[in-house]
């Protein structure tokens, strides 16, 4: 899993090759890409050097597991082979592809800064300054597709990183933020091999992902072990320290409403999260309110149309960045009005079979799911 935190230091002055407590960065680099260029795994964008398939990668990579991305990617190459292609699509084309990865505010960005990249003559900038510039790149973006693209000599620091860096140099603080952050990002962009940059910021993430793991590190199995402070001083189970938890619980109901062997569903509006994407009826419940309660005040004020509620098909239990959602899926009956799109762009009655052409936030598909089974 990455992180999207920003990270802005650069390499610094030649000579300062040494963090105060770390490994030396020659060391590290020779023991590195040697364990990397024997173990790493295969993916599809490895090995190339098409910055746009780099950055499509990159991009889909961010919070999300690679073996979860390969086939996202593959459709979405497959669909979107070119830089022009993608800033020629619809958005809902490019979002259809995105359901389910979550995120998709990601999407939205690659479009425009490929729209952008095109009036600027179509050549994706080479430089992680440049870079930085374009909708959606954060440093971690920038300095992938700077490093591993176009060989600049840029760090990429994701959540892996900072773990395997917090340990080899036995960090004390949060590696996250504030000063130990800082200390960290000086102390990696040291260490990127002049070299092999690319080579070098994927082999660190590939270390976290497959032998420096969160909760067991593999240390006998790591090629730095004998360059790593905190394995030399016992604390590799202590560092990073636990992130606290961000998340807030929330509780929504949704209806799915049938007639005629048709569902109805909404597409959420510019400006609210999820925007774009397509919903079953519902809402949140309120302090004091039963679920079929909140449920048919949702119907009531979003399409102006008084429901039955039924019986509830589904509870689902979704974990998105920054909340966990409880969603209680009823069957919904029609009893009085038309349904109009008050609170959504659009609404629509869709076959069930056809429900997998449109984009779902994630906790929706799982439900979608379990009504094409039924
Ligand atoms: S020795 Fe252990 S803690 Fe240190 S980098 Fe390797 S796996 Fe991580």
């Amino acid at each position: 899993m990455k992180s999207s935190s920003s990270m802005r230091s650069q390499p610094p002055a030649p000579g300062s090759r040494r963090s105060p407590r770390g490994p030396t960065a020659g060391s590290l680099r020779r023991r590195l890409l040697a364990w990397f260029d024997q173990n790493k795994r295969a993916m599809p964008w490895r090995g190339l050097h098409d910055p746009y398939r780099i950055w499509v990668s990159e991009v889909m990579l961010q919070q999300t597991q690679v073996a979860t991305v390969i086939p996202y990617y593959e459709r979405f190459v497959a669909r979107f082979p070119t830089l022009e292609s993608l800033a020629r699509a619809q958005e809902r084309d490019v979002l259809r592809l995105w359901a389910g990865l979550g995120y998709y505010a990601r999407a939205r960005n690659l479009m425009k800064a490929a729209r952008q990249i095109v009036k600027q003559g179509g050549a994706i900038p080479g430089r992680f300054d440049q870079l930085l510039r374009l909708p959606g790149f954060g440093a971690y973006t920038a300095g992938a597709v700077a490093s591993i693209a176009f060989g600049q000599r840029v760090a990429c620091i994701d959540g892996n990183v900072i773990r395997v860096a917090a340990r080899l140099l036995a960090l004390p603080g949060d590696p996250r933020m504030g000063p130990p952050r800082r200390e960290l990002e000086a102390a990696v962009s040291g260490w990127v091999d002049p070299h092999r940059p690319g080579d070098f910021n994927q082999a660190l993430m590939e270390l976290g992902a497959t032998i420096c793991l969160p909760a067991t590190p593999r240390c006998h199995d790591c090629p730095l072990a004998r360059v790593c402070r905190a394995r030399r001083d016992g604390l590799e189970n202590a560092i990073p320290p636990p992130r606290p938890s961000r998340t807030t619980p929330a509780e929504a109901v949704v209806g799915v409403c049938r007639e005629r062997g048709r569902v109805l569903i909404a597409r959420r509006p510019e400006g609210k999260r999820f925007a774009g994407l397509w919903e079953f009826p519902g809402g949140k419940v309120n302090a004091g309110e039963s679920g079929p309660e909140a449920l048919a005040r949702e119907f009531m004020e979003e399409l102006g149309i008084r429901i039955a509620v039924g019986r509830e098909i589904a509870e689902i239990k979704h974990t998105y960045t920054r909340f966990r959602i409880t969603l209680r899926a009823y069957e919904a009956r029609r009893v009085a009005g038309v349904p109009r799109p008050i609170a959504s762009a659009e609404i629509r009655w869709v076959p069930v079979s056809r429900l997998g052409e449109y984009a779902f936030p994630a906790a929706n598909q799982k439900l979608i799911a379990l009504i094409e089974r039924s």
